[in-house]
């Protein structure tokens, strides 16, 4: 059973086929971030413009790549929220226009639960349920994965999500953008105890999160040192951050599972590609005999083998959609259109 997935819900333009909803033939991802880089962040009208100019060779090499031809398509499925609107609608109206010309089913599918579903793709035995991290550019979410198309969110960020915190601290340490994988990389030289940052716990018992304090916290914290002329160690800053941050998902994660008795943890998202939260989330998964499952790098951040796999279960359990489907900004994970 063939799929073809596109995502172009924020700056990458991508198209990838896979069969029996597992097995990647092919995942073209091609990324504006070198567009978007000078303003500092993902300019909504500018990535549009460049998603219709590249979107028909993405899919044409994805294709090609694959080595099967439009005949062989089964399924068409592509994101329809959440994400910039401008965006999402070039790949959307591309994959309504494609399922239309084959004459086959068409679903549209959620970008956060594509991100979930990246699991699936890299771990071929994983089944639900599941306890799911999502920490991405825009959201984190602590999701209880009852099956593959139903979901239950424990706990929410009630301000900026995790990937953005990291990307809006990279730019305040002058590290760039995307900042997540800046900060990664230089926290390994740095001194993570060498700041103590508040971390918020919210009230007990809450599986939401908040990281717009320990943002500020840093923000104020370089300010201070700028102003008094001290020394600022970017190292020290950069993992003295990160450890919050990984600190309470990765506290509020094994909570959430033990109260829910899951025997499985999955990252999804942007920052799962973090090498400090793999690595804390699997010692903790260790001591407690969690299993714990995350994707490669490649599949954490936006593609659209995730995609595929997702619209793929989504067609197992009996969702398609009409090509009437419209592009939906703020799409919440289990909501159906
Ligand atoms: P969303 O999925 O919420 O719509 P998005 O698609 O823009 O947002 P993703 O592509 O899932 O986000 O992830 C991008 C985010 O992941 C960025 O904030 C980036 O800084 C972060 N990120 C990527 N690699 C790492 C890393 N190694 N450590 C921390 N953060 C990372
Ligand atoms: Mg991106
Ligand atoms: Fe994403």
């Amino acid at each position: 059973f063939i799929v073809i997935g596109i995502e172009s819900s924020c700056d990458e333009t991508s198209c990838a086929v896979i069969k029996n909803g597992r097995e990647v033939l092919s995942n073209i991802i091609s990324s504006q971030v070198d567009i978007h880089k000078k303003f500092g962040g993902v300019v909504p009208e500018v990535a549009s413009r460049k998603h219709v100019e590249v979107i028909s060779n993405v899919v044409k090499e994805a294709l090609e790549e694959a080595k099967i031809s439009l005949s062989d398509i089964d399924l068409v499925a592509a994101t329809y929220g959440p994400g910039l609107v401008g965006a999402l609608l070039v790949g959307l109206s591309y994959a309504k226009g494609l399922a239309l010309s084959l004459n086959k089913p068409f679903v549209g599918v959620n970008h956060i639960e594509g991100h979930i579903a990246a699991n699936y793709i890299a771990h071929k035995d994983l089944e639900p349920p599941y306890l799911c991290l999502v920490v991405s550019g825009g959201h984190t979410h602590l999701v209880l994965v009852k099956d593959y198309t139903e979901f239950e969110v424990l706990g929410r960020t009630r301000d900026d999500a995790a990937g953005e915190a990291y990307d809006k601290v990279a730019r305040a340490l002058g590290l760039g953008y995307p900042g997540g994988p800046l900060i990664d990389r230089i926290a390994k030289e740095g001194n993570e105890y060498a700041v103590d940052f508040p971390k918020a716990y919210l009230e007990d018992g809450s599986f939401d999160f908040s990281f717009s304090g320990l943002k500020s916290a840093v923000l104020n914290y370089l300010n201070k040192m700028n102003m008094t002329g001290k020394e600022i160690k970017r190292e020290d800053v950069a993992a003295s951050f990160q450890r919050a941050v990984v600190e309470i998902l990765v506290e509020k994660t094994v909570k959430a599972a033990q109260k829910y008795n899951m025997n499985k943890i999955c990252l999804a998202g942007g920052v799962a590609a973090n090498s400090k939260l793999k690595l804390e989330m699997s010692n903790e998964c260790e001591k407690r005999g969690i299993k714990f499952y995350y994707p490669p790098v490649s599949l954490c951040t936006d593609n659209a083998a995730m995609i595929a796999a997702a619209g793929y279960y989504n067609y197992k359990s009996g969702i398609v959609s009409n090509l009437g489907l419209n592009a939906y900004p703020s799409l919440k994970i289990g909501q159906r259109l």
